[in-house]
């Protein structure tokens, strides 16, 4: 097994929430001890690399902030090289604080572009300013779909996913863009930045309509875990219960 690099959701994958997934933290330092490289890939928008890396430390799970790729910070990436100056951003503390760092301008009554991820305080003035930006016809940039995602305790909550769809419908059209998983964006540009070919990678998640559909769109082999949002086994789908199992069936 010519492995090299394991990129690894992180909610329902390697924790739930605060609490860390069992097995997870022996799984990744198995992986590290087989000299596999480690990238966490997560449609979370919310979360900051450092920190995402500091809560896995925490729970004993081996993780440097370079290994972090969120949604967040590729949406700023995106809306930068199209030109934006002043995005209106719906999401929430940690993303307006890392466009402000990225430059980016208060959108003011005059936003050039609109951003959305996950925001827990969305509510209707926050919905009619979104409307508004929309409506200006600069682009839209969705850090991701998910519908929910999965928190402690097997219950989940909505997702950025389900504000695209409050947006989409008051704006009466989809995203311009969007830059998480299902689509292949960041997992292309992860495999280019450090010269490894699909098939010396693996893309393991909880998701199949998410996390392993950008890794089918990417090329790159899949694997299931049963940790989070899907419960059961799929046909044909390359799996385990948790991470321990992906690493057994690698030795
Ligand atoms: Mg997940």
């Amino acid at each position: 097994m010519s492995l090299r690099l394991a990129i690894l959701d992180l909610d329902g994958t390697v924790y739930r929430g605060s609490e860390p997934v069992e097995g997870a933290a022996e799984a990744v330092a198995r992986l590290l001890q087989s000299g596999v490289l480690i990238r966490y890939l997560t449609n979370n928008s919310a979360a900051r690399p450092a920190e995402v890396a500091a809560k896995l430390t925490r729970m004993g799970i081996p993780a440097e902030a370079e290994w972090v790729i969120g949604t967040g910070p590729a949406a700023l990436q995106r809306a930068a090289e199209l030109g934006l100056r002043r995005p209106l951003i719906v999401g929430e503390p940690g993303l307006l604080e890392s466009a402000a760092e990225a430059g980016f301008h208060d959108p003011g009554e005059t936003p050039d572009g609109l951003i959305t991820g996950i925001c827990r305080t969305f509510d209707y003035r926050m919905l009619d300013r979104a409307l508004q930006a929309g409506l200006t016809g600069g682009p839209w940039i969705a850090t991701n779909r998910d519908g929910t995602y999965p928190r402690e305790g097997g219950r989940v909550e909505p997702g950025a996913g389900a504000i695209v769809g409050a947006i989409a419908a008051a704006l009466g059209r989809e995203p311009d863009e969007v830059i998480g998983k299902p689509e292949p964006t960041l997992i292309l540009g992860l495999l280019n930045s450090l010269g490894i070919r699909p098939d010396e990678a693996i893309v393991v998640g909880d998701r199949p309509d998410t996390d392993l559909e950008a890794g089918r769109r990417a090329g790159v082999p899949t694997w299931l875990v049963l940790t989070g949002v899907q419960k059961s086994a799929i046909p044909g789908q390359p799996g385990s219960p948790d991470l321990i199992g992906l690493v057994d069936s690698l030795a």
